[in-house]
């Protein structure tokens, strides 16, 4: 079983976030699929002194760091880049700045000779070099500065699984899918990437390696004598998927846990199609859904309703957007198409129209939400979806984000908003006898956005009379994603054409002011 305290574990993870035995939560999942095979795992949450870095020994395979969910610095600071303050969830300063490079060091100052497995979204989106929107630089991969033995990138399972039996069995680690290393050599089953000095010195190169970015292939990428080396990424199929989320995990959460509202949530699929540009995902887990089987989802619910603290709600039944859950292709992921814009997309929502209607009569259950992300442009092909989702899904508002009405902006972000309004009357004419309502998210400062084009924004959410605008995010740089590439380069990637991009404070201000006053309507 999972332990918290003693010797002679096999693995310790070492997390920037609380531990909670929970399929949404990643430590969670590693840990579990772990145990289930049995290694035995010990967990070291948010250490702060040498005595807890050290407090569990050394393990008999290795360390895995991770700063969790999220990566540390967008953890810590605002788009604007001031430091975030504490809430009573969620004790922001408990998590170091570059949080996998401080306690791999802080390992390596212990541990000396142990290996260290680095994973999660901020060692996996800093994999290769990176612009990083803190120190406005280029920085080198993650995996040089923080001298771990190895880097697992997007969701770990089988990594983990494979790392684990090659340490047992005393193999060097070579050769993982969905892993980095760094080598002195490459070979020709892996593609070129720019080196890291091309692409410091070099605004279109920084372009090229964005370009040739995939976890379909194998990559690699000079570092003076050194090669960071990507291997592709392993296939997960529905039955993976089924096994890891039919674990027994116990759903209990950490008091300071962020997932409250969510601790009876039903993850149904991963990937997305949608491929916006200021979203790493499609590098993280891939742009491809891989659904769970139906029987699988309606088991795990059939077994949440037995639960000791369920009162018959389901938090989410969703992934990445919930609404693209059955869209699995037999194509993928040889494919290289866009699946929004492919005929073999199938957009008819059956699979999930299907599961939703077979979830709601499982006795035990009052009602399923959906408070997943859904993506509003695919379900414009499915009347019977919004249906469906509005008279039984939503807890009283549906959140959905059109992110911008400017053209040039939206077609930078990679996203259309050309249906939005079918989409408006779509869900009024479901929601007459209902008093839900839709919430906005809109996005400023996005690479090719300016007063003028922020300004048209208002007036069209004026004009359209949207009356609730749940948040304007500004932009954030992100590693690792096309937008973030635009940002910094001043350069369409795709087509080197230049693109404005705004990177000053006082304008980052004034775009958030424009829009100030329908936010605080
Ligand atoms: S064939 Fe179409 S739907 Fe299938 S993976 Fe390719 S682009 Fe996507």
């Amino acid at each position: 079983m999972i332990a918290k305290t003693g010797e002679d574990f096999d693995i310790i993870i070492l997390t920037g976030e609380y531990y909670d035995d929970h399929p949404l939560s990643p430590v969670g999942v590693i840990a579990r699929v772990l145990d289930e095979k049995g290694y035995s795992v010990g967990i070291i949450e948010k250490p702060e002194t040498d005595a807890q870095f050290t407090r569990l020994g050394a393990p008999r395979l290795c360390f895995c760091v991770t700063a969790g969910s999220m990566d540390s610095m967008l953890h810590n600071y605002t788009p604007m880049k001031r430091k975030r303050v504490d809430d009573p969830y969620n004790k922001v300063s408990s998590i170091p700045n570059r949080a996998v490079i401080v306690y791999c060091n802080k390992l390596k100052q212990y541990f000396k000779s142990v290996p260290i497995v680095i994973g999660g979204i901020e060692a996996s989106l800093r994999r290769f070099a990176h612009y990083d929107y803190w120190d406005n630089n280029v920085r080198r991969s993650i995996l040089f500065d923080s001298r771990a033995t190895i880097l697992v990138y997007g969701n770990g399972e089988k990594q983990m699984l494979e790392i684990a039996d090659k340490l047992q069995k005393d193999q060097i680690l070579k050769g993982i899918k969905g892993t980095c290393i760094i080598s002195k050599e490459t070979d020709n089953s892996f593609e070129i990437l720019p080196s890291f000095k091309e692409i410091k010195e070099d605004v279109k190169m920084f372009c090229k390696m964005q370009k040739d970015f995939s976890i379909y292939k194998n990559l690699a990428q000079e570092y003076d004598n050194n090669y960071l080396l990507q291997y592709k990424y392993p296939e997960y199929t529905s039955s993976d998927l089924d096994w890891i989320y039919s674990l027994p995990f116990t759903r209990k959460l950490h008091p300071n846990s962020q997932l409250k509202m969510a601790k009876f949530s039903v993850v149904t699929h991963r990937g997305c199609i949608g491929n916006c540009n200021f979203c790493s995902l499609s590098l993280h887990q891939g742009d491809r859904i891989i659904s769970r089987s139906q029987e699988n989802i309606l088991k795990e619910i059939r077994l949440l309703t037995k639960h000791p603290d369920f009162k018959g709600y389901i938090d989410d039944l969703g992934g990445p957007s919930a609404n693209m859950y059955g869209m699995d292709c037999t194509m993928s992921p040889s494919c290289k198409n866009d699946c929004l814009s492919c005929k073999n997309l199938n957009r008819s929502h059956e699979k999930l129209i299907s599961l939703l209607k077979k979830s709601r009569k499982i006795p035990g259950v009052k009602k399923i939400f959906v408070r997943s992300g859904i993506r509003y442009d695919l379900t414009l092909d499915s009347n019977e979806y919004i249906q469906e989702l509005v008279e039984h899904h939503i807890s009283g508002c549906l959140k959905i984000a059109p992110e911008h009405f400017s053209k040039r902006v939206i077609a930078l972000m990679n996203k259309d908003n050309n249906r939005f309004d079918e989409f408006i009357s779509a869900f009024n004419r479901y929601n007459k006898k209902k008093k839900q309502y839709l919430k906005f998210y809109f996005m400023v400062g996005h690479p090719g956005d300016n007063i003028v084009e922020t300004s048209y924004l208002k007036e069209v959410i004026t004009r359209k009379n949207l009356s609730n605008v749940e948040q304007f995010q500004l932009f954030t740089p992100t590693p690792m994603t096309v937008s973030t590439c635009m940002y910094w380069t001043g350069l369409d990637p795709v087509t080197l054409r230049k693109v404005e991009t705004i990177c000053d404070y006082k304008t980052k201000k004034k775009l958030k002011r424009i829009l100030l006053d329908i936010s605080n309507k």
